[in-house]
């Protein structure tokens, strides 16, 4: 039975969640890890396949819906090492079609150590390396992992996919879900969808878009399958210093965005980089655009869009069910 939201306007799908959890998690097996930037990337991201077959995961997932890996070893305080999610990125039936194999991407987390990153942790003057996402990228075809999941009940198609249209914003590895809609609603089942599906994807330069060929390749395809690209720190034009980021490019392309987003029956998703949604929203609320995403609270009223900090929106906006949001 699909859930009901709010005032019949978007209805889920029934999910499955927590079938495996940390206290006992189930074992999986690693059967592809490529790299999947778009040529010779600063950035390492290697999109990870993993067959769950025999697990409770098996054909009781959704596209939206993450997985949970928990690597092995301990923390620094001696405790075994907690689990981290990671998004699905294939549609409802996985890669094999029968919801055995799930995919995705995994950015290494890497960089000269930070004190104010981590927190309580000792300051050194070495590298930090991210324990889950460097561990599963490199594993092997073949290895074994521990797994959890499904997670997630509110990132997810609604019920009946031809009662929307569909504005998809990602930044980095936000874009793991989408890769799974898009497959999901143009070569599912009931595909091809005949409404209209937008994916606005960010990164800061060109070599770091992930899937891209693949997303082209599906822009080729499909005339309803918009993708478009917000490259922050490459300019995109002659005369231009800077790039632009995802919320950038609904100015840029408002003439073709502003009819599929003043639609009621569209729904807005954001997945990505904490903190996202907050130039999105800013820039729907100055076009006129917010309405029907995300519902004021008290307060932000009192200031005009353009002066919103974060902070304010943070506790001043609230996204309504035509918005979904998963961001970290
Ligand atoms: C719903 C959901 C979906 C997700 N999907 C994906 C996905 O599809 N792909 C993906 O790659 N990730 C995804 N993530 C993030 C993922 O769960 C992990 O958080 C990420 O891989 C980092 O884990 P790690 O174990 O490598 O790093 P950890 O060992 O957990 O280290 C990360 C922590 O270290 C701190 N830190 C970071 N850099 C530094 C530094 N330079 N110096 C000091 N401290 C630092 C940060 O504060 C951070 O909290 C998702 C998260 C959520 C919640």
């Amino acid at each position: 039975m699909p859930r009901e939201h709010d005032s019949n306007l978007v209805a889920l799908p029934e999910v499955a969640g927590k079938l495996i959890t940390p206290r006992a998690p189930a074992v999986a097996r690693v059967v592809g890890n490529e790299t999947c930037t778009y040529g010779k990337s600063n950035a390492w991201v290697r999109d990870i396949a993993v067959d769950v077959s025999g697990t409770k995961l098996a054909g009781n997932f959704r596209v939206g819906q993450s997985f949970g890996v928990i690597p092995p070893g301990t923390d620094e305080d001696g405790k075994p090492h907690k689990v981290r999610l990671y998004s699905i990125a294939s549609p409802d039936t996985g890669e094999d079609g029968q919801g055995n194999v799930v995919c995705t991407p995994v950015k290494r987390t890497i960089g000269e150590f930070d004190p104010l990153l981590a927190g309580k942790r000792r300051a050194h003057r070495g590298m930090f390396m991210g324990v889950c996402s460097n561990y599963l990228c490199g594993l092997e075809v073949g290895d074994e992992v521990r797994i959890t999941g499904p997670a997630g009940k509110r990132f997810l198609l609604p019920a009946d996919t031809e009662r929307h249209d569909y504005v998809f914003f990602a930044t980095g590895t936000g874009i793991a879900p989408y890769r799974g809609m898009v497959m999901q609603l143009l070569k599912g089942p009931n595909g091809p969808t005949r409404r209209d599906v937008w994916l606005i994807a960010g990164a800061p330069y060109t070599s770091d878009l992930l899937y891209h060929e693949f997303l082209l390749e599906f822009e080729r395809e499909f005339d309803n399958f918009h993708y478009l690209q917000a490259i922050s720190r490459e300019p995109q034009a002659p005369g231009q210093t800077r790039g632009t980021y995802v919320d950038g490019l609904i100015v840029s392309e408002l003439e073709r965005l502003q009819p599929v987003l003043a639609r009621p029956s569209t729904l807005l998703y954001l997945c990505g980089v904490a903190g996202m949604q907050f130039g999105i929203w800013r820039r729907l609320a100055l076009l006129g655009l917010l309405d029907g995403y995300a519902l004021p609270r008290r307060g932000i009223d009192e200031t005009a869009p353009a002066e919103w900090t974060s902070a304010q929106m943070r506790r001043g906006l609230k996204a309504t069910p035509r918005c979904m949001l998963e961001v970290y």
